[in-house]
């Protein structure tokens, strides 16, 4: 065993991380400082509620173009978008929307060797500022994940804007958000590594710890104000824990039991329609069964009750619940190196399955 000054740790951030209201105005200045030639890539859902906006943000740099885009992030959409930013010449991509049209954008624009920005209209996961991004085939199916050399150069967060998408997405994040704390604790107490192949630097424990505090105090409070569509000051402290605080928790410090049980769960069709947020609340619920934390399960049951996201497996679509599936999504969770396995203790199939018959 090397003694500790000999072990190199390690953890990674976005370059910059910029959050407030109106912060989409800023789009222009900060383009301007790649260079100011700009490929801008804008999920269909919101291309006419921005599109005119970013225009006119964007008006004072020297060139830009916006694309609206409308499908999965594949490998075809990912060499489209390379094709437009050559096409134009471009020197920084811009990515406006949820987490495809955002994966896309950080793809082409790592293949292409290009700095991305990245604008995230929902806050549903903690997929923006990390350097990863899922890649899909054709027929809509996950291909591979793709891990990128570098996380995005800026992440800008216009809280306006999330504060008016419906509050369903707000509560998926706090549901990935809930997972950090206790996926990176597992790690650091099984000296699992994160998601650079290193043992995490205590910084990424501590801001997991202060991404559980945050949503747990904030989490209900901010639901309320997204439902009026307002950007008050829990949401403001919401957006900051499901974004910023939840990305550099899981990709600095690690993840285990509750995505290995939410990437089970996938295996069955009827969770499909749910939210990646939402699998990974019963995933942590499950993962805290495993661990043994009777406690710390009912109160993170009660604060998922208070903020809308599933705490029983009929929640997330299964209603019809057999050994057969359970069986499906405990394997799924539990493949060899699979990231379950970095939890402190040996995890079986069969624990995985009475976790989550205790969720029914
Ligand atoms: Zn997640």
């Amino acid at each position: 065993m090397p003694n500790s000054a000999q072990i190199i740790r390690g953890a990674r951030f976005p370059g910059r991380y910029l959050q407030g209201k109106g912060a989409l105005d800023r789009l222009g200045e900060e383009a301007a400082r790649f260079s100011g030639r700009a490929c801008v890539l804008v999920d269909a859902a919101i291309f006419d509620m921005v599109s005119e906006r970013t225009a006119r943000c964007l008006a004072s740099i020297e060139h830009f173009s916006q694309h609206r885009f409308g499908g999965e992030c594949t490998e075809s959409a990912i060499s489209d978008l390379i094709g437009l930013a050559a096409h134009n010449a471009a020197t920084v991509v811009v990515g406006i929307g949820g987490g495809k049209t955002l994966d896309t954008a950080k793809a082409a624009a790592a293949k292409a060797g290009l700095p991305v920005i990245i604008v995230p209209t929902i806050a549903a996961s903690d997929a923006p500022c990390s350097a990863l991004s899922v890649i899909y085939k054709d027929e809509g199916t996950v291909a591979h994940d793709l891990f990128l050399p570098r996380n995005p150069d800026l992440v800008l967060v216009d809280t306006e804007i999330i504060a008016n998408a419906p509050s369903r997405f707000l509560a998926a994040g706090i549901g990935d958000a809930l997972a950090t704390w206790y996926e990176a604790n597992s790690c650091q107490t099984s000296g699992a590594k994160n998601c650079l192949g290193l043992p995490g630097l205590p910084l990424a424990y501590a801001v997991a710890r202060q991404c559980l505090e945050t949503v747990l105090e904030h989490g209900a409070a901010a639901l309320a104000e997204c439902d009026k569509r307002v950007a008050g000051p829990a949401l403001e402290r919401v957006v900051e824990a499901n974004i910023l605080l939840s990305g550099l928790g899981f990709e600095s410090g690690g993840v285990a039991a509750a995505h290995a049980i939410h990437h089970g769960l996938t295996e069955l069709d009827e969770t499909h329609a749910f939210l990646h947020g939402e699998k990974v609340a019963i995933g942590v619920l499950a993962g805290l069964i495993l661990n043994g934390q009777d406690a710390e399960f009912d109160r993170v049951r009660r604060f998922c009750q208070e903020t809308r996201l599933p705490t029983r497996l009929a929640d997330i679509g299964i209603s019809d619940v057999t050994d057969a599936k359970l069986q499906l999504v405990a394997r799924r969770a539990c493949r060899p190196g699979e990231i379950i396995h970095n939890e402190p203790f040996a995890v079986s199939e069969d624990q995985v399955v009475a976790a989550l018959q205790r969720l029914i």
